[in-house]
C-alpha cells in the first residue's frame, strides 16, 4: 500500500508520530493508499522550515521566483494525464472532467500567478508642493493555505500560485479526503527547484493540521476554502489573533431563466451547472428558478435529458457523473432528498443511490436528481446541499424572483438567462452575490475578483485582488519642500 508523505523543508518525511489515514477510492469504496496523520508538531516543523526561508525567498528577484513557477506550471503540463487520473481516482468525477477542467486550471494558477508577479505594482500619491506618498507591498511572511475536496489541486494552487509569487512561504494543507495530486506537487516542486521550506505541504485532519495552523502565531495569515461553519472555526480562532483571513465558503446559488432567453443554451448549460462534478462545485447553480411561460416546457425537457445522463464509473468515457466523494457524503445528499420529500417535494427524476456492477459495486453513485414543488424558504432551498440535487421553482415578476434568490445565507454566484440586455443589468445589480454570469456559466478569467458576500465568504481571490492579500501594504511619504 503507497504511503504518501509530508513535503516539509525541501524534503518528503513521514509524519512525526507515524500515524496514517486510510484514502479511499470512491469510485469502488476501497482503501488504496495511506495519508499522514500529521498532528502540530508536523506543523511546527513546517513552519519552522518557512520561516527560515521566507528572508531569502521575500528577496530573490521577482523574475527568478516567477521562472521557478512557469517550471512548476510546465512540470504539472507534462504529467497531465498522470494527474488526471489521480485526481479522477482520490475524487470519484470523470477523467474526462479532471483532463479537461481540474489539472489544466492548476497549470493555469501557476502560470497566471507567475506572471500576474511580473506586473504588479504598487501606488503613489502625489501632494501638490508637498510631497509625494508611495506604497510599498511586501510579503507577510508565513502564511496558511487549507482547500477542499471537490476541486483538490485546482482550488489548493488557486492559493499557493499567489501566496509565494508574492514571496511568501506557505504551510498546506489539503483535504484528508483527497490528498493525492498535492502530493504529487511535492515531486514536482522539488524537480522545479523551489528552494526549501518555500512551501510545504501537512497531510491530515482538519481539526488537528487545520487548526495547527489556524493557531499558530507565526502563520500571519489564513487563506481558506470550505464550508462556512469550518470558516466560522477558522476564523474564531484567528480574528483575535488579528491574522489576516481569506475565506471562500459555501453557496446555494439560484439559476434565474426568462422566458426570452435562448432556450437551447440554457438548458444545456444548466444540466452542466446543476451536475457537473457530481454537483460538488460550490458554483453549482441548485436552485432553478424559471419564469413562468416556459416553466413547463423547460422542466420536461430539463428532466428527459437528465434522466439520460449516465452515471459510471470515473474512468468510462460516457460518464457525465461519477462517484460522489465519500459515503459520508452520499448519505448527506441522500438525506437531503429524504427532507426534500418531508417538505412536500416530488422528485422529477433521481433521488437514489446507483449501484454498478463488479468492481464499482461498492462505490459512491446517485442518481442526478431535480425536485419541484417546494417553497424557496424551505430547508432543502435555503441549506448547502453540495451534491447533484436541484430544485425547480416558477416565478411570474422580477422582483418576486429577486426576493426568493436573494432569501438564502449564502451570496456566492448567480446566473441569469435572458435576452433582455437592461433587464440583464438591472437583476445583476440587485442581486446579493460576489459573482453573476449572464448567459453563461463558469467562464473564469482569472484577473477577476472572485468570491462570495454575505455568509459565502470574506475577502477576494483573484489576480490582483490575491496579491494585494499575501502582500502588506505600507505607506511613505517624502517630504519635498
Ligand atoms: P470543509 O470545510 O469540511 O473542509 C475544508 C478544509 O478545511 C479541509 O482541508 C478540511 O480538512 C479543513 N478543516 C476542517 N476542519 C478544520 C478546522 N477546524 N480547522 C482548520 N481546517 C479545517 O469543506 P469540504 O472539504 O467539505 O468542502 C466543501 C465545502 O467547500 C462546501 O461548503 C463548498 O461550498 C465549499 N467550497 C467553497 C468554494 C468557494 O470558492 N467559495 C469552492 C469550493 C468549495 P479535512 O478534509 O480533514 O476535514
Amino acid at each position: 500500500m503507497m504511503h504518501l508523505q509530508n513535503y516539509i523543508d525541501g524534503v518528503m518525511v513521514a509524519p512525526n508520530e507515524g500515524a496514517y489515514i486510510d484514502n479511499i477510492d470512491p469510485s469502488r469504496g476501497t482503501v488504496y493508499s495511506l495519508i499522514p496523520d500529521s498532528d502540530k508538531t508536523d506543523v511546527d516543523q513546517a513552519v519552522a522550515a518557512a520561516e527560515k526561508a521566507f528572508p531569502k525567498w521575500s528577496n530573490t528577484p521577482v523574475d527568478e521566483r516567477s521562472a521557478i513557477m512557469v517550471r512548476i506550471a510546465n512540470l504539472i503540463e507534462s504529467r497531465m494525464d498522470e494527474f488526471a487520473a489521480a485526481e479522477s481516482l482520490d475524487n470519484g468525477k470523470p477523467v474526462s472532467l479532471a483532463s479537461h477542467v481540474d489539472i489544466p486550471r492548476a497549470v493555469s494558477n501557476f502560470r497566471f500567478f507567475a506572471t500576474a508577479i511580473l506586473h504588479f505594482a504598487s501606488e503613489s500619491h502625489y501632494m501638490e508642493g508637498v510631497g509625494i506618498n508611495y506604497t510599498l507591498r511586501r510579503p507577510i511572511g508565513v502564511v496558511g493555505c487549507i482547500s477542499p475536496w471537490n476541486l483538490p489541486l485546482y482550488l489548493f494552487t488557486w492559493k499557493i500560485a499567489p501566496a509565494i509569487a508574492a514571496g511568501n512561504c506557505v504551510v498546506a494543507k489539503p483535504s484528508e479526503i483527497t490528498p493525492m495530486t498535492a502530493y504529487l506537487l511535492s515531486e514536482i516542486c522539488i524537480e522545479a527547484g523551489l528552494p526549501a521550506g518555500v512551501l510545504n505541504i501537512v497531510h491530515g485532519l482538519g481539526h488537528k493540521v487545520g487548526d495547527a495552523l489556524s493557531r499558530d502565531p507565526k502563520v500571519k495569515a489564513i487563506s481558506f476554502t470550505g464550508g462556512t461553519k469550518t470558516g466560522e472555526t477558522i476564523a474564531r480562532i484567528a480574528a483575535p489573533m488579528f491574522k489576516k483571513l481569506s475565506l471562500e465558503l459555501g453557496g446555494k446559488n439560484p439559476n434565474i431563466i426568462f422566458a426570452d432567453c435562448d432556450f437551447k443554451k440554457a438548458l444545456s448549460t444548466t444540466i452542466r451547472s446543476s451536475f457537473a462534478n457530481q454537483g460538488q462545485i460550490c458554483l453549482c447553480g441548485s436552485r432553478i428558478f424559471v419564469e413562468r411561460p416556459i416553466y413547463e416546457k423547460f422542466r420536461d425537457e430539463f428532466v428527459k435529458r437528465v434522466a439520460e445522463s449516465k452515471v459510471s464509473y470515473p474512468t468510462d468515457p460516457e460518464a457525465k457523473l461519477g462517484a460522489l466523494v465519500s459515503k459520508p457524503h452520499l448519505e448527506k445528499v441522500l438525506s437531503y432528498v429524504a427532507l426534500a420529500k418531508e417538505e412536500g417535494g416530488t422528485v422529477l427524476t433521481g433521488g437514489e443511490q446507483v449501484f454498478l456492477d463488479g468492481e464499482y459495486s461498492e462505490g459512491y453513485y446517485m442518481r442526478p436528481t431535480i425536485i419541484e414543488g417546494l417553497t424557496y424558504d424551505c430547508r432543502t432551498n435555503q441549506e448547502e446541499i453540495f451534491g447533484p440535487v436541484v430544485t425547480i421553482t416558477p416565478f411570474d415578476t422580477e422582483e418576486e424572483v429577486l426576493m426568493m434568490a436573494n432569501s438564502t445565507q449564502y451570496g456566492l454566484s448567480a446566473t441569469l438567462w435572458t435576452e433582455n440586455l437592461t433587464r440583464a443589468h438591472r437583476m445583476a445589480d440587485l442581486l446579493h452575490t460576489g459573482i453573476v454570469w449572464i448567459n453563461a456559466w463558469l467562464v473564469r478569467d482569472l484577473r477577476t475578483p472572485f468570491g462570495g458576500a454575505k455568509n459565502s465568504g470574506v475577502g477576494r481571490e483573484g489576480g490582483f485582488e490575491a496579491l494585494h492579500f499575501f502582500t502588506e501594504p505600507k505607506n511613505v511619504f517624502v517630504q519635498l519642500s
